[in-house]
């Protein structure tokens, strides 16, 4: 049975902690694509501790399987612990490792990726987003306005490198001609490609 009291209380603890979690309307317009697409596979590239992935489940039927891709062991140990807890252990898969590492070794193919990591990897997360989500699937990521500093022509030297690489994310998901992308201004940017 999905625990919301146990989902709550992750929600909490990670703001309590400092951990970037997914933003109340971020989740709330992804709520709406899962409900509207059904999807039955979704890969996530940032585990954290498991709190968007048990949101992900509980906006999904129960045969909807989630893999979901964690950097940092401790983190990775956590979102462990916290999807038993909140009960949906059986539908949620964490890998442990850098992406760049996992995703060419992947062979599903997902309805839906959702790239919410290293800003300055976005590039390479998008390119092994199209080969993995199938014809129709969709690509979602967060932050890809990154507080507004996307859109700035100043930015200081510590966010220069990540939003060269969100830029470069926005040019080919805009200009490549097989993917349809949108980019709404909720949370920190969220930005939603249909793969055709
Ligand atoms: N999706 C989570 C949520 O909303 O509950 C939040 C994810 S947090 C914004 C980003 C996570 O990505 C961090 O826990 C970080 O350790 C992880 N990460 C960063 N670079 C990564 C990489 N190259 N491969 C895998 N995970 C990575």
């Amino acid at each position: 049975m999905f625990n919301d009291k146990v989902l709550e209380e992750v929600k909490k603890k990670a703001l309590e902690d400092h951990i970037p979690i997914i933003m109340d309307d971020t989740l709330e317009k992804i709520k709406e694509i899962l409900e509207e697409e059904k999807p039955k596979r979704i890969l996530e590239i940032g585990t954290a501790v498991g709190y968007s992935a048990s949101q992900f489940a509980k906006f999904t039927d129960d045969d909807c399987i989630i893999d979901t891709i964690e950097i940092d062991e401790e983190r990775a140990k956590e979102a462990q612990n916290n999807i038993k807890e909140i009960g949906v252990e059986d539908r949620i898969n964490i890998m442990v490792g850098n992406a760049v590492d996992i995703l060419p070794n992947l062979d599903n193919v997902y309805d839906i990726v959702f790239i919410d990591a290293a800003k300055g990897k976005y590039p390479i997360f998008l390119e092994y987003g199209i080969k993995l989500t199938r014809k129709g699937g969709l690509i979602l990521a967060d932050n890809i306005l990154y507080k507004g500093y996307v859109m700035s022509d100043y930015n200081k030297h510590k966010q220069r490198t990540a939003v060269r690489h969100l830029r470069e994310f926005i040019k080919e998901a805009t200009e490549n001609e097989k993917l349809e992308t949108e980019i709404l201004e909720v949370g920190d940017g969220l930005s939603i490609t249909r793969v055709n």
